[in-house]
């Protein structure tokens, strides 16, 4: 069996009184799309931000890929140096680009890499012309953010997550923030990496693409897993009737 890539368990989390995760468990083996889905508010982006560590479990055990997330007492991270270690494994796409404004696209793939991680300049240079090409950037490696779509905005920082050589992805609703016929192209190169067999934790609520693309999906409601399974299943024949109301809300 193919190793586990992530695996959380028990994650709580709360915000004050607020408790946003209460008790979640779910694991990406190396290769898998996991997708989350759930309304506004049900603790998805809050879930991903923990894997990512991002935010403070509140409880809970994260580890990634084989090593466990070391944690004190009261749950805050015991080694700050792993947890950037651990970080940098991971690449994240927000639904805001985050680009910096101020650098070229080839900037900002080469940034981290070079100033950071020490990478040689023309390695790193190498590395993100290649993975520019990829997600169809190959012409933008000097314009800056402001004069690219948001879809190329969005292809440019998950070209910039690539550079990192991630362990595995994580997409917090990438395509949310674009205009409606930018949508296809960015669900085309995460569709693309899925067919590579890149690990992801996806959250999307665009539901037809989710059903195509991943390995298991996790419904979550008020920071609680109502409903997993294969997407088949998930969208097919899904079993609770918050799922039923959810999925004819977004479809
Ligand atoms: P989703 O991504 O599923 O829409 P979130 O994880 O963003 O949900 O948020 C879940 C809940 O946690 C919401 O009620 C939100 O207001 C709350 N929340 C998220 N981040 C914070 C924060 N930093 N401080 C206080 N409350 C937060
Ligand atoms: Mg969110």
């Amino acid at each position: 069996m193919r190793p586990e890539a992530i695996r959380v368990t028990g994650l709580r989390k709360s915000f004050g009184a607020l408790e946003v995760l209460k008790g979640v468990s779910i694991s990406a083996r190396e290769g898998d799309v996991v997708t989350l889905i759930g309304g506004s508010g049900s603790g998805k982006s809050t879930l991903l931000r923990c894997v990512n560590f991002l935010e403070t479990p509140s409880a809970g055990q994260i580890v990634i890929g084989g090593e466990e997330v070391l944690c004190r007492a009261d749950g805050r991270p015991k080694d700050r140096r792993q947890i950037e270690r651990l970080r940098q494994s991971l690449g994240m796409v927000f639904q805001q680009f985050n680009l910096w404004t101020h650098k070229t696209v080839l900037e900002n793939l080469i940034e981290v890499p070079v100033h950071v991680l020490g990478l040689p300049k023309e390695e790193a240079v190498a590395r993100a012309r290649h993975l520019l090409d990829r997600v169809g950037l190959a012409q933008k490696e000097d314009a800056y953010p402001a004069f690219l779509s948001g879809g190329q905005q969005q292809r440019a920082a998950i070209a910039r997550a690539l550079c990192m050589q991630p362990r595995a992805m994580l997409f917090d609703e990438p395509t949310s923030a674009l205009d409606p016929e930018l949508v296809g192209e960015v669900l085309a190169v995460i569709r693309s990496l899925a067919d590579e067999g890149r690990t992801m934790l996806l959250v999307t609520h665009e539901m037809r693409f989710a059903r195509e693309v991943s390995d298991h999906v996790v419904y979550l409601y008020n920071g609680l897993i109502e409903e997993q399974g294969p997407p088949e299943q998930l969208f097919g024949d899904p079993q609770s009737s918050r799922l039923k109301q959810f999925l004819k809300s977004v479809t």
